[in-house]
């Protein structure tokens, strides 16, 4: 269901007025981890001025460490609709647990799959179930076939709305947290009628890197970006140091525009 063979023109899925696979190109924006009011809210109003046209924000944090900041979990949902609500930007954040599926559509706009769980085929299904759109990450270690596979989990299960998210992979390279392999845009391009989404902030691990990378995936034909931006990065709960500041973020979406214009 998700190769090209079987379906040959592009997969358009619609969120309001705002298309994604389509001609139109999307800047998801926003902190790794919701933790505050503040903090979110400042973070939606800088980023819906500079130009991104969703808001990203994790509300369930699959961590390495069990003893690092978890998520504010239903309160950081809660939170992420109210900055909604102020500033119109849909929201796409992530579901970890099948037990959370029903309750994380219930605010979100997208569903996340994590890169951890790109393999939880029971995940998977479940989020079938839902009418909301599914972005699923490459699991750090997982070939081009497998995400393909995972990808197709969903669509079997009832959801045709689902885009990739190349986020980086694991390699022998340990100056950037992950090696973010653009190569995959053009492949799941060819491959597969599905979007795809860039991540290059979990893709270098270094906020210096992102907005260098976030143009070349423009570059590669990626149909939109996903970008994490804190108003105080060195204070961030988690991925400070890949993290823009609002005014980086700005600096990224004026270049970016050198590429190709963000509905
Ligand atoms: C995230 O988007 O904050 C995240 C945890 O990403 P990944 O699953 O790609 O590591
Ligand atoms: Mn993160």
């Amino acid at each position: 269901l998700v190769s090209r063979e079987f379906h040959p023109s592009d997969t358009v899925i619609k969120i309001g007025e705002r298309e994604i696979g389509g001609s139109q190109i999307h800047v998801m924006a926003g902190p790794c981890s919701v933790e505050s009011r503040t903090q979110i809210m400042e973070t939606a109003h800088a980023v819906k001025e500079a130009g991104a046209t969703f808001l990203r924000g994790g509300a369930f944090k699959p961590r390495t460490s069990p003893y690092a900041f978890q998520g504010l979990e239903e309160e950081g949902l809660k939170l992420l609709a109210e900055a909604r609500e102020e500033t119109g930007l849909p929201v796409i954040t992530e579901v970890v647990d099948l037990r959370d599926v029903e309750l994380v559509a219930s605010y979100a706009d997208i569903l996340q799959i994590g890169a951890r769980n790109m393999q939880n085929f029971n995940l998977l299904k479940e989020v079938a179930k839902t009418d909301r759109p599914i972005m699923l990450k490459r699991g750090p270690s997982a070939t081009l076939e497998e995400w393909m596979l995972a990808a197709e989990y969903i669509l079997d299960g009832g959801n045709p709305n689902v885009m990739f998210c190349e986020r980086g992979i694991r390699t022998f390279e340990n100056y950037t947290r992950n090696t973010l392999d653009l190569s995959m845009v053009p492949a799941l391009h060819t491959l597969s009628h599905l979007p795809v989404i860039v991540d290059p902030s979990h893709g270098t691990g270094r906020w210096q890197l992102v907005a260098p990378m976030a143009q070349a995936a423009i570059a590669a034909g990626a149909d939109g970006l996903i970008v994490e931006v804190h108003p105080h990065p060195e204070k961030a709960l988690s991925d400070g140091k890949q993290s823009l500041t609002p005014p980086n973020f700005q600096t990224m979406m004026s270049d970016l525009e050198r590429i190709a214009k963000v509905f």
